[in-house]
């Protein structure tokens, strides 16, 4: 096949417009070295994948599941033990059980906080969703109803660490220290594995026996190692983003030492039960299957957010990280200025699923958010943001958050189309080596 036959198709059949179209390939002429530098590290964390996968000996009966109590399931506690030799941690937890992230990061909490106890979070606020669960925002059930007290240390004007407010903060009380990796929905620095090993080794050096926690979402193989060979006592993040390769239906993990895992596993069932209960029904086969994709599925992501990147800022738009930072995650946010621009990009995104890309997405009112927001996903698993999706508040600076893609050439589909969208509202227009806004 020529080049001539695979623009066809995108001109042709998919509607790109050819300035467009030639615009992303000269873009992407620029960004053969840093996507060889992803497949490398691909390749490595493939093979770490694989090789857990044979030391634990998996074999083909573990890929059948449980019902009922789910006594004897060694599908699913091999594949904790995987799971536990991937992250360099004692143990695991990995269950359909964890609902989602949100839920796993309250089971990894609740468990191992006792009323009295302080939780320290020295990165500024984490998640929008853990407001609630640590009781930021009062809800029913929250931690601080629970008598657990919080403390939070932000991140300094430029990014860095606050040492001596975070020295400060830390006293008899605290017990958990929870840092969160990705950025999430904030315009902060996303912290790299070096990083969290800083911060780490500074608080243990302060108080030794401290709990420290990492909210690992989006962050699963974007590096050659994980938070927990940093020093984490305990990572926790989603099967439907990275380590769930977009094969998991749902589900969470939490791995750490043997102590905190055990205690979440007495929290997820019950205490005396822990973790030998819990029927795997049919899922273990895409839990499997998703974990050995997903180092590939990562790369792909994390090419998405570079060209994507790259392309928004070379139309003038503010996108973060920029256009040649190293990533530390998935997520790559666009400032796109207007309510049109962001509607005309989510709409992009939704027009190149492979699921209802008929659909066109519009802007929403949500709980827990002051502004509507808009969404964008055409997902074969519900809300799966390892697949491509973008989504933002109706409010100034009308970011686009973008993440995801199970394969690379999605994930540029989707940026290509994003484009045409916003060439078709007038927002920008696009020449093959020239551009205007
Ligand atoms: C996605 C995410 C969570 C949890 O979200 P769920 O939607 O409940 O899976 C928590 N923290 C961060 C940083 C996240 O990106």
């Amino acid at each position: 096949m020529n080049s001539k036959e695979l623009e066809k198709i995108y001109c042709e059949q998919l509607g790109i417009n050819k300035d467009i179209y030639k615009f992303g390939e000269n873009i992407l002429a620029g960004l053969e070295e840093r996507f060889r530098a992803i497949d490398a590290n691909a390749e490595y964390n493939q093979m770490k994948v694989i090789s857990a996968m044979q030391k634990n000996k998996v074999a083909e009966m573990h890929l059948s599941g449980t019902s009922g109590y789910g006594y004897n399931d060694d599908g699913r506690d091999t594949l904790e033990r995987v799971y536990a030799d991937i992250f360099h941690t004692e143990d695991a937890l990995v269950r359909p059980q964890l609902i989602c992230g949100t839920h796993a990061l309250n089971v990894a909490l609740s468990s191992n906080l006792r009323p009295g106890d302080e939780l320290l979070s020295p990165v500024g606020k984490p998640y929008d969703t853990m407001d609630e669960i640590i009781g930021i925002r009062p809800s029913k059930g929250s931690l601080a109803e629970y008598g657990v007290t919080y403390r939070q240390v932000d991140l300094l004007d430029d990014g860095s660490f606050d040492y001596d407010g975070i020295r400060a903060a830390i006293n008899n009380k605290t017990k958990l220290v929870t840092i969160q990796r990705s950025k999430g929905y904030a315009t902060r620095p996303t912290l790299s594995v070096e990083r969290i090993g800083e911060l780490i080794s500074f608080i243990k050096n302060i108080k030794k026996d401290v709990i420290c926690m990492v909210d690992n979402c989006y962050g699963e193989f974007v590096e050659p190692t994980e938070p927990s060979q940093a020093g984490a006592d305990m990572i926790v993040g989603s099967l439907i983003k990275n380590p769930g390769g977009g094969l998991a239906p749902c589900g969470g993990y939490i791995c750490g030492t043997k102590e905190c895992v055990e205690q979440a596993a007495y929290r997820l069932s019950s205490p005396g039960l822990g973790k030998e209960v819990g029927a795997t029904l049919g899922v273990n086969q895409s839990f499997y299957q998703g974990l050995f994709l997903s180092p590939t599925v990562v790369a792909g992501a994390l090419k998405g957010a570079i060209f994507a990147a790259n392309c928004y800022e070379k139309l003038g738009y503010k996108v973060i990280p920029n256009g040649t930072e190293p990533r530390h995650d998935i997520i790559q946010a666009v400032e796109l200025k207007t309510p049109e621009g962001l509607i005309a990009f989510c709409k992009g995104i939704q027009a190149a699923a492979p699921v209802d890309s008929y659909v066109t997405p519009e802007p929403w009112a949500m709980p827990g958010y002051d502004a509507d927001v808009i969404m964008a996903a055409g997902a074969f698993v519900q809300g799966s943001s390892i697949e491509l999706s973008a989504d933002g508040p109706l409010k100034a600076p009308y970011a686009a958050y973008f993440q995801g893609g199970l394969t690379w050439y999605h994930a540029k589909l989707g940026i290509l189309m994003s484009m045409q969208k916003m060439k078709e509202a007038g927002i920008i227009g696009v020449h093959e080596n020239d551009f205007m806004i």
